[in-house]
């Protein structure tokens, strides 16, 4: 049976009766803004926004969509920024705002490094709570919004900069509402009574959390969530790279640091534009109108900000001074071997905004700095802030590097668009991550964005290269063009979730 709105009004009456009033919201302006994101594929509105304060709340939820055929749309803190945000795949769908009532933190065991959060839990609110106890625990943070959530960022795959980086891979033990409305837990948490439920990674048999991951097939009500220590010292490195050319001597020098562990974090490579755009705006009058920008122009960006065509980044955490300065000389011995390197220290970034803003997120700390870029060719008074992300993943080897940059560059171009790029590049690949900005008040130009993201999409595919997490607006092209599991995962889909009514179409299943 096709899931829809049939039967919406009675549907809406059975929440507010069954979850109380303040669990429903269809205020026009609340449907407006859950239904905006900065995609090119424009608004989705939903029917309802539903907020539940209990997992008790959610299993009665999914009762009634399954009864009354509604999709619903869970999200946590809803900042899937450049991903879809709020919005639901289809209009029409009722987005299930899991973090506007269910946001507490619900333990922190500062022994054994790690909490139990429910779903509303922000970077920044996790950040002041840990703050507020004096806590040795630290958050890995994104270079993503503040009020991004810590389950949503992990459950979409999000990547931190702090060397717990793989954010899915903290998590430890979740509890799920699944289609048929069962409550089920997880790793040790299948155990009744478990003590061990966010300390045994895997548990007993097949672990099945990988499977709620850019997923439709259950709403997650908690988790527990590995934290790393503080340590004393954490100092950052910085080093300006001044010609695109020089993207594969970086990958060549980085890979050795992140396979030997002596950078323990993914580090940083940045394009001139991500990182000055986090401050500046396209110049419009400069270029004439003309897009994207000439190398002249960025050039001059580059000697504004005394960046280079390539900044490379992280930090390294330590147990003293000495102990860090000795591990930066070392890797100031191997970047600037070859004299292309500019070492830019600790304490001249922190000075500098845009890269204290690095400084911050290599160090646990939140910091909205880089959600600046959204105004890069916004020409409508805020209006205009379009963008859209395309991820996939770069082989850590130079020659790679320099090919993608190639073809990146060549189709951004094609379509009048700017190349934004940041690699965050780990032992074997890197995070290649393309930020599209662009006015979405202009249809054409959103037209454009979606033609250049399918470019990109083929060129980086037929090298294989595939993508590894999109917008709301390619998520069932992508799934399209794989083998074998999609047919899978609906089988899966129709065993959990009967009736289909988590978030169908999410990943394209
Ligand atoms: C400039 C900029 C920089 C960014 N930097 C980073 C970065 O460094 N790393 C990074 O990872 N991201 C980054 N982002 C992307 C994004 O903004 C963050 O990942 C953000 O944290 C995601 O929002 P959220 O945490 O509120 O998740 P949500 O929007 O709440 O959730 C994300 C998705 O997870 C699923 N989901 C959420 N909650 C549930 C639930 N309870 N049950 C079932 N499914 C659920 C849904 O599919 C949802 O759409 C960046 C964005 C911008 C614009």
């Amino acid at each position: 049976m096709t899931v829809g709105a049939h039967g919406s009004d009675a549907f809406l009456g059975a929440v507010r009766s069954g979850l109380g009033d303040a669990a429903l919201d269809t205020d026009a302006a609340t449907l407006e803004r859950y239904g905006t994101s900065r995609l090119p594929g424009g608004p989705r509105g939903p029917l309802a926004v539903v907020c539940p304060a209990s997992t008790e709340d959610v299993v009665a939820l999914v009762d009634l969509a399954r009864t009354h055929r509604i999709a619903l749309w869970p999200v946590s803190a809803g900042e899937n920024i450049a991903l879809g945000e709020r919005a639901p795949i289809h209009a029409g769908q009722v987005v299930v705002d899991m973090g506007r009532r269910m946001n507490r933190v619900l333990e922190i065991d500062e022994t054994l490094g790690f909490v139990e959060i429910e779903p509303g839990v922000t970077f920044q609110g996790l950040y002041d709570e840990l703050q507020r106890r004096g806590s040795d625990l630290m958050i890995s943070t994104t270079s993503g919004p503040p009020t991004g959530s810590l389950l949503g960022n992990a459950l979409d795959k999000g990547a931190g900069h702090t060397p717990s980086f793989d954010q899915f891979g903290s998590l430890c033990g979740m509890e799920i509402v699944l289609g048929t409305g069962e409550v089920m837990r997880t790793g040790d948490g299948s155990y009744p009574g478990a003590a061990t439920w966010h300390l045994s990674r895997y548990g007993y048999g097949p672990v099945v959390d990988g499977l709620f991951a850019q997923s439709n097939l259950g709403v997650v009500t908690r988790a527990g969530l590995w934290l790393q220590k503080r340590p004393p010292v954490i100092r950052s490195f910085f080093f300006a790279f001044p010609d695109d050319g020089d993207l594969g001597e970086i990958f060549e020098k980085v890979r050795p640091l992140r396979q030997s562990g002596q950078v323990a974090m993914p580090v940083k490579v940045t394009s001139d534009l991500y990182v000055a755009g986090t401050e500046e705006s396209y110049p419009f009058d400069a270029m004439g109108g003309r897009t994207p920008i000439s190398d002249e122009a960025r050039n001059a960006l580059q000697e504004r900000h005394g960046i280079g065509a390539w900044m490379v980044g992280a930090a390294i955490y330590g147990a003293s001074e000495a102990d860090v300065n000795a591990r930066i000389d070392r890797i100031r011995a191997l970047m600037e071997a070859g004299g292309r390197a500019r070492y830019i220290p600790h304490e001249e970034a922190i000075e500098r905004p845009m890269l204290k803003a690095q400084v911050d997120f290599f160090s646990g700390v939140p910091t909205s700095h880089e959600l600046g870029l959204l105004k890069w060719r916004d020409r409508a008074g805020g209006k205009g802030r379009g963008a859209t992300w395309y991820l996939t993943t770069c082989p850590m080897r130079g020659a790679d590097a320099t090919a993608m940059q190639a073809r990146s560059r060549a189709i951004l171009a094609e379509h009048g668009l700017d190349y934004l790029a940041a690699f965050g590049c780990g032992p074997r690949g890197a995070r290649a991550l393309h930020l599209i900005i662009f006015d979405r008040s202009d249809p054409e130009e959103c037209a454009r964005v979606s033609a250049c993201y399918r470019a990109l999409s083929n060129a980086h595919g037929a090298v294989g290269l595939p993508v590894s997490r999109t917008s709301l607006d390619f998520q069932q092209e992508e799934m399209d063009r794989r083998e074998v599991v999609p047919s899978v995962l609906r089988r899966l889909k129709a065993v959990l979730d009967p009736d289909g009514i988590i978030a169908p179409g999410r990943y394209g299943v």
